[in-house]
């Protein structure tokens, strides 16, 4: 193998090892914005259940007032009666005050019914609550381990930038811009060997896409120092031999 060949890849050695930091950190970034999503939509779930609780409470609230307004009328009504003289009149009144105490019963029910819900609402409503912090904790978790990760690997991935700079000054730039477009399309795979996969048959393959090489291009890849790229996927191939 000539020195381009085997220059380009030290370089992909130097890209294997930058591209595997950032896939760990896309990785762990990934984790982190998917709790972060399902902690939004839990939250979102507890504010549009907080906000129904809020709508049965003021209804609540109006029957309750409600139900007061009829029993200091029905008060009212019980000291008008004692002071009625003539019977027609007291029959009036007393149907009134009857119709007043059957109207107040029904809305008490219909509060007591209220109430029930809103409790049962409540507690339901406290308990998914509850689990809220350990949303809350997995993410904090993850965003740590993200930073720690980031931290851990700051130097080293500076130094292999460094690494991969000083590779890329002793390359053609022709060569390293083919790289740069090659290992955008194969994440960090640009070179692929050529494979004999039959060592009694005189047939070679692209390593990286296993489609059958030309007799010819696969004599060049073994002949010369310069990079040859696979017809089908597009990738630089190199021999050992
Ligand atoms: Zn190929």
């Amino acid at each position: 193998m000539g020195p381009k060949i085997q220059a380009l890849l030290d370089f992909q050695d130097v890209e294997h090892q930058i591209v595997d930091i950032r896939r760990q950190f896309e990785r762990k970034q990934r984790a982190v914005d998917a709790q972060q999503k399902k902690l939004d939509s839990f939250r979102a779930t507890l504010d549009a259940e907080r906000f129904e609780i809020n709508k049965i409470q003021r209804q609540f609230d109006e029957l309750d007032l409600d139900v007061k307004s009829r029993d200091v009328q029905i008060s009212k009504l019980r000291e008008h009666l004692s002071s009625i003289r003539t019977n027609k009149e007291y029959a009036a009144v007393l149907s009134q005050l009857n119709n007043e105490k059957a109207d107040s019963s029904r809305q008490e029910t219909k509060a007591l019914e209220i109430m029930e819900q809103l409790d049962a609402r409540r507690r339901a409503f406290n308990e998914r609550a509850a689990g809220e912090g350990a949303e809350r904790d997995r993410l904090a978790a993850l965003v740590a381990e993200l930073e720690l990760t980031r931290r851990n690997f700051a130097d080293r991935l500076d130094s292999l930038i460094a690494q991969r700079e000083k590779l890329a000054a002793a390359i053609d730039p022709k060569h390293v811009e083919l790289f740069n477009r090659l290992s955008g399309r194969h994440e960090g795979e640009v070179m692929a060997e050529v494979v004999r996969p039959n060592p009694r048959l005189d047939e070679f393959i692209c390593g990286g896409c296993n489609i059958s090489l030309r007799m010819d291009a696969a004599n060049s890849v073994r002949t010369k120092d310069e990079p040859n790229t696979c017809k089908n996927c597009g990738r630089i191939l190199y021999a050992r031999v």
